[in-house]
């Protein structure tokens, strides 16, 4: 992998509906995605970009996405990215099965994001174990994904739930605002109502948490915008 970047993750799928939700719900979970609608623009941009991994939709049109998995095994430059086939349920399931396609797992729609993720996770650790073992740097801050351990300057920093995704989300993203809004969105979901100053509360317990009194504010307030974390601080 290659360092210092979030894992990228190519879509191939045809459903622009499908495609959306896949890519916020793997963009918030910090990866970044690309996406391609058929099997045809789908080899060329595993084999331009090299993604992380793919997932790869097996109802497209002109070809299937069993084809597309077959020409990605043999490329010379995609032979060895993950590939995750989602299929519908039904008799293909088992024909993923039966079939050597070269995929490395495969969904069943309608999937549950949940479900989604934990493959993805699965699969990219047995495809490059340090990549799901994460560990996010920021400043003095580090971050622990695996162990949900968040240190500054040597010391255990301890967190609320809330903050450590507040957290995350900063560390994903340093130097980039963020509005209250956003943050919202991004730390609590988008179907959950939440009052905007909710968000200051928990940006106040975070600083509390991680700043001693004679450390630099990591947090930078941006009037009348939101937030940011700041990478040169420190
Ligand atoms: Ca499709």
């Amino acid at each position: 992998m290659r360092a210092g970047l979030q894992p990228l993750i190519l879509i191939v799928e045809d459903e622009t509906d499908l495609v959306t939700l896949l890519t916020y719900n793997l963009e918030k979970e910090g990866f970044r995605t690309v996406a391609a609608y058929d099997g045809d623009e789908a080899v060329l941009i595993a084999t331009e970009r090299r993604p992380d991994l793919v997932l790869l939709d097996w109802m497209l049109p002109h070809r299937s996405g069993l084809d597309v998995c077959r020409q990605l095994r043999r490329g010379p430059k995609t032979r060895d990215i993950p590939i995750i086939m989602l299929t519908a349920r039904g008799e293909e399931t088992d024909r993923v099965r039966g079939l050597d396609s070269g995929a490395d797992d495969y969904v069943v729609k309608p999937f549950s994001t949940t479900e989604l993720l934990a493959r993805v996770r699965a699969v990219m650790r047995r495809a490059a174990p340090s990549m799901a073992d994460e560990v996010l740097r920021c400043g003095d801050v580090v971050m622990d994904l695996a162990s949900h351990r968040v240190r500054r300057d040597g010391r255990d920093i301890h967190l609320g739930p809330t903050e450590f995704r507040l957290l995350r989300h900063f560390m994903q993203h340093p130097g980039r605002v963020f509005s209250r809004e956003q943050l919202l969105d991004v730390v609590w979901g988008h179907d959950v109502y939440v009052e905007p100053r909710t968000v200051d509360v928990h940006i106040r317990r975070l600083r509390k948490a991680l700043n001693e009194t004679d450390e630099t504010d990591l947090i930078r307030t941006v009037r009348s915008a939101g937030y940011a974390l700041d990478s040169q601080a420190a």
